[in-house]
């Protein structure tokens, strides 16, 4: 793996989601593991500790995948590229702003100021750019925070309606503005700091969960965010190799954790497309 040199976020937008990503992940981590967790389970039980074994393998995939996402270079500095026309084939184009040819399916991002190989987007959350070598990363960083969040949800609500009282019509206010309620001081109680995490995380679940929808689709179908938008199903090689193409050669081990290595079959400049591959399948 290429690292990037500069992983300081470029934006305000993105140094803010940055930070609210390092500071809410620990914080859900020990507001689960040692708050929800021994008021459920008596500590040291089996039970305890299997759920206590399982989130802490959740929030390691969550960090490593984070933390690849973030260091993995993606970008054309990365590769070596050709210099002049006469070498470069169908797809290719020049970019203005980096002075030098891109390949296929790469694209400039403003914000990171280059051109990134198969770029899928700019996560503002990671403060870098998706593309060919960190997708892997990215999709499981996602999938794990969504996983994390329906697990957390499922046993937060034992814990929340075991210890709150349910009051109309305040209670729907303070679950409306629960973290208005805890920094502006109208209740500073433990209760409304655990309530305003709880909404957090189901906030997240939903956001997460609809990430991993759209994102997966767009892995099985072959496809990066700008290229669905316009419609187009060029590099579409069927689930299986589409897989393939984004979690490498080993790639029913990249779920198990980061730290995996599955080479990717590709090298993020030359791509197969649909046509050639059938034809090369048949
Ligand atoms: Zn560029
Ligand atoms: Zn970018």
């Amino acid at each position: 793996m290429n690292f990037r040199k500069k992983i300081w976020p470029k934006t305000a937008g993105d140094g803010a989601s940055m930070v609210f990503v390092l500071i809410i992940v620990p914080v859900i981590y020990w507001f689960e593991l040692w708050v929800v967790l021994p008021q459920l389970f008596s500590p040291g039980s089996s039970i305890y500790l299997f759920h206590f074994t399982l989130g802490t393998f959740i929030l390691i995939n969550i960090v490593g995948n984070f933390t690849y996402t973030v260091l993995c270079d993606t970008s054309t500095r990365s590769v070596i590229l050709p210099v002049s026309k006469a070498k470069v084939k169908e797809g290719w184009r020049f970019c203005l702003s980096c002075e030098s040819l891109a390949p296929p399916r790469s694209w400039h991002c403003q914000t990171c100021g280059i051109c990134i190989l198969k770029r899928d987007h700019h996560c503002v959350f990671t403060g870098c750019c998706v593309g060919h070598f960190n997708h892997r990363y990215f999709l499981m960083f996602v999938l794990y925070l969504f996983i994390a969040t329906v697990y957390s949800f499922y046993y937060n609500n034992y814990f929340i309606w075991g210890r709150i009282k349910f009051d109309f019509p305040m209670s729907i206010v303070k679950m409306v503005f629960p973290l208005a309620f805890f920094v502006f001081g109208f209740d500073y109680s433990m209760d409304q700091f655990y309530l305003t995490l709880y909404i957090i995380s189901i906030v997240g679940m939903a956001f997460t969960g609809a990430l991993s929808v759209y994102h997966f689709h767009l892995v099985f179908t072959g496809g990066v965010a700008h290229e669905r938008a316009k419609r187009n199903s060029r590099y579409n090689l069927g689930w299986r190799q589409n897989l393939k193409d984004v979690f490498g050669e080993r790639w029913y081990l990249t779920w198990i954790l980061p730290y995996f290595e599955s080479r990717l079959l590709g090298d993020g400049i030359n791509w197969k497309t649909a046509a050639s591959w059938r034809e090369k399948t048949r």
